[in-house]
């Protein structure tokens, strides 16, 4: 999975040396002008609600805990407080989270202080009236997520409809002009479709295809037979990066995939609340409502570099070389 985010990330140039600091690529070059990383922290994933209505097998969104979503009240105290902490970008996940009952209001809230807003959705629930409210909101990105690009292969690990419903979310949204990101994750069950998902993406009106690789978090411990092997992984990146070239649709990597580690610097917020590294993390690290909102960002720095890969990504991406934050 992906982060949806209001602008299209790019592939890191293969002809970058990993290991020269000179070398670093930047992240995030594209249409709006953003500062490097380290300089700013201004995105956030929050899983507004742990319910979904599909149980794929490799969701990350699993927990040993109990949670609890958190009451409307409390959750438009958590937008106020990435607000005064600097973040100007939500995007809201799940679970699935247009089972929220107060996710629109809660969308609408951001607006309301001039904060964009993102969803990442399985994309069943979202039919043309929701798509039109979304539109109203100037949503600026969706991302549906495709465990297939057909519905033999993405129903099989969604179940029956899910991929005629899905596909009807992201043509929805094309329809109104809300932007859409399809968002794969690949795994020994779908690599052979990896260019289909590009395909896909152009027939359906996407703006972009997100590509992600399965991990050993989650459920996805459970489906450690489907991780690609680094050769692989290694080979689909140059597969996709030479699509991204010839495509109607960006194309382009999440950070599990291929580019440089985000943790820390779009975190995770889970349903109840609590400030995680990354979306494939489940440290604690502190609370949204418990913490003063101006250390938010100060606290992030401080321990980013401990949490650097905690998705296991070295295993298959062996020369990688992480961006650094000084704390
Ligand atoms: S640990 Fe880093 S590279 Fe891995 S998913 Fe999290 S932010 Fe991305």
């Amino acid at each position: 999975m992906g982060f949806p985010k209001p602008w299209p990330t790019t592939w890191p140039d293969p002809g970058l040396d990993p290991e020269s600091p000179e070398d670093e690529p930047a992240i995030d070059p594209g249409e709006v002008p953003i500062e490097r990383p380290e300089d700013r922290i201004y995105a956030v994933t929050w899983a507004v609600t742990h319910v979904c209505n599909l149980g794929c097998n490799h969701c990350y969104d699993v927990v040993p805990d109990a949670r609890r979503s958190l009451s409307t009240e409390h959750a438009t105290s958590v937008i106020d407080r990435l607000s005064t902490a600097g973040i100007d970008f939500i995007a809201f996940s799940g679970g699935e989270p247009f089972l929220r009952k107060d996710i629109l209001e809660l969308m609408a809230h951001c607006r309301t202080l001039d904060m964009r807003i993102g969803a990442r959705s399985n994309g069943t629930r979202i039919d043309r009236a929701l798509a039109a409210r979304l539109a109203d909101l100037q949503t600026s990105v969706v991302g549906i997520s495709f465990d297939g690009a057909c519905a033999r292969t993405h129903d099989a690990v969604r179940g029956p409809g899910a991929f005629e419903a899905s596909l009807a979310g992201v043509k929805a949204l094309a329809e109104v002009g809300v932007r859409t990101q399809i968002e794969v994750v690949l795994s020994l069950s779908n690599v052979n479709e990896a260019l289909d998902f590009v395909r896909l993406g152009e027939a359906a009106g996407a703006a972009e295809v997100n590509f992600s690789a399965l991990t050993p978090n989650g459920r996805g411990a459970t489906q450690k037979n489907y991780l690609l092997s680094p050769e692989l992984q290694q080979e689909m990146v140059a597969q996709l990066r030479e699509a991204a070239t010839q495509a109607a649709v960006s194309v382009t990597p999440n950070c599990a995939f291929e580019g440089p580690c985000v943790v820390n610097i779009e975190p995770h917020i889970t349903c109840d609340g609590w400030v995680s590294p990354c979306y494939l993390s489940k440290t604690k690290m502190f609370n949204m409502l418990e913490i003063a909102p101006e250390t938010f960002g100060s606290r992030l720095r401080a321990t980013r570099n401990q949490y650097l890969d905690v998705c296991g990504r070295k295993a298959w991406r062996p020369r990688h070389k992480a961006l650094a934050v000084v704390a």
